[in-house]
């Protein structure tokens, strides 16, 4: 499944639910009815919560293997990340994210003044803005991410917003606010990414977890479990699927390092296997 090596952009949409996004995210559904992207369900891993999922995503191992088993276990990750791949073999990696990301691969307990903003050519993200409030916007977090796209030309930026996930706490995942920050999510999209695809990045959209009407993720629901990925001209493969019919979400950073070119770790799965009958 390698190909050739690409520039990967990866957005997280913290706490943004599959129906959500099939709903309102209007510009990427556009590009979905046009067939420029493809959109696919994924069944989040257990728990349904943000820290035991960012590691998820960036390492391809279950919670019961890489041991970050919930919000408030703060050290570094045992596993070999998409970061830690990508550094390893020359490429530039950069990260604007809520600062657990920071914590999993780079420096734990989070130093606010330290910390905010890094570039250690010798840690796994070596470019890094890391924020520290739920609801720091939206929009300033995404035009972090461009100062580090634009300063530093990263072939690995990921990219992880909080406001879709805080209004979801705030007001539940069916309220107008929760609403609201994913149609904003969205005309962040419509801004940025033509640029980026103009310039020969490779864009996958997806989310950690979704939120029920309630107000809560961490557990079972498929409100709770179910989200997104977007992938520009579609997966390149035929994805392994849990029995929900969703993609399992342990296929995130095998995927993300097949676009980089670079080889998965020995923990991450062949996202192409199908070990469902
Ligand atoms: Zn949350």
């Amino acid at each position: 499944m390698e190909k050739s090596r690409q520039k990967l952009i990866v957005v997280v949409l913290d706490g943004l639910r599959f129906d959500a996004a099939r709903k309102y995210l209007g510009y990427v559904e556009h590009l979905v009815e046009q067939g420029i992207v493809g959109c696919y369900p994924v069944q989040s891993e257990l728990p349904s919560l943000s820290r035991p999922l960012y590691e998820v995503l960036l390492t391809g191992t279950p919670v019961a293997r890489n041991g970050i088993t919930a919000n408030h276990v703060t050290r570094l990750s045992h596993e070999e990340s998409v970061f830690h791949l990508a550094s390893q073999a020359g490429l530039t990696t950069a990260a604007a994210a809520y600062h657990w990301v920071s914590e999993l691969y780079n420096s734990a307990p989070f130093n606010p003044v330290t910390d905010r903003h890094q570039h250690h050519a010798d840690k796994p993200i070596q470019h890094g803005v890391f924020y520290f409030e739920d609801h720091y916007p939206d929009n300033h977090l995404f035009l972090d991410a461009e100062y580090l796209r634009t300063a530093y030309d990263p072939d690995f930026l990921y990219i992880h917003s909080m406001n879709i996930d805080d209004a979801g706490h705030k007001f539940g995942g069916e309220s107008k606010q929760y609403e609201g920050a994913v149609r904003g999510a969205d005309g962040i999209l419509a801004a940025l990414v033509p640029q980026w695809t103009a310039q020969g990045y490779q864009v996958i959209v997806t989310s950690d977890h979704g939120m029920n009407a309630m107000g809560q993720h961490g557990g079972t629901e498929p409100e709770e479990r179910n989200v997104p990925l977007y992938v520009w001209g579609g997966l390149p493969f035929d994805a392994m699927q849990n029995e929900s019919g969703g993609l399992s979400q342990l296929i995130m950073a095998p995927l993300m390092c097949s676009y980089l070119g670079i080889g998965p770790s020995e923990a991450m799965i062949d996202p192409s296997a199908r070990h469902n009958k």
